[in-house]
């Protein structure tokens, strides 16, 4: 049903699991002894998350956050509001921040120089996508997914108008969808 409304995929399933296979086993290979948070900002990060957490052969926590941005007018304003925050402290902790999307920067930044603020012993950012000809502040996320070009995508986490999230691949949405509102 959703299929029909998709213009293109973007990032196939198969790419996805290959892509949390590979960051996975790298992720181990950093953090395998040091018993890192894995901070997933709500909602995009779930469906990421929950498949690379099991390509990580540890013991880690998990924490989640959620960030909203303002949006005034038709620029995104860059304020960014804490909906819900982390309930772990971090004080001496090793923090991955786990997002589905990095486009401007904003959220990240602002996540992690918080996350630094209360003392974390490292942040490191694993994004399923980049997006980094969207980027508005110097930010270099450790582990990409796959890098996208400035487009608007659907999918994996990623919505529009809250729907799309459980789309099992990344796809750009049919211009008509959005037309039909
Ligand atoms: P940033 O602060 O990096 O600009 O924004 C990150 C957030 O913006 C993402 O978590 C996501 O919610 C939203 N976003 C950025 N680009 C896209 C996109 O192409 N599609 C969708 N659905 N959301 C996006």
């Amino acid at each position: 049903m959703l299929d029909k409304d998709i213009a293109k995929v973007l990032v196939s399933e198969e790419e996805i699991d290959a892509i949390a296979k590979r960051l996975g086993k790298e992720l181990t290979a950093e953090y395998k002894d040091k018993f890192p948070i894995v901070v997933g900002l709500l909602k995009g990060c779930v469906p990421f998350m929950g498949k690379l957490i099991t390509e990580m052969d540890m013991h880690l926590e998990l924490g989640f956050m959620d960030v909203s941005s303002y949006h005034g007018g038709i620029e995104s304003s860059g304020d960014i509001k804490i909906t819900k925050d982390l309930d772990i402290p971090v004080q001496g902790r090793h923090v991955i921040i786990a997002e589905d999307i990095v486009d401007t920067g904003r959220t990240i930044r602002v996540v992690m120089d918080l996350m630094l603020y209360r003392g974390a012993a490292s942040v490191s950012v694993v994004t399923l996508l980049d997006k980094p000809a969207g980027r508005v502040v110097s930010l270099d996320p450790e582990y990409i997914g796959v890098t996208i070009p400035k487009e608007f995508v659907v999918g994996y986490g990623l919505d529009y108008e809250e729907k799309y999230r459980n789309l099992p691949y990344v796809g750009v949405l049919k211009p008509e969808v959005y037309g039909s509102k």
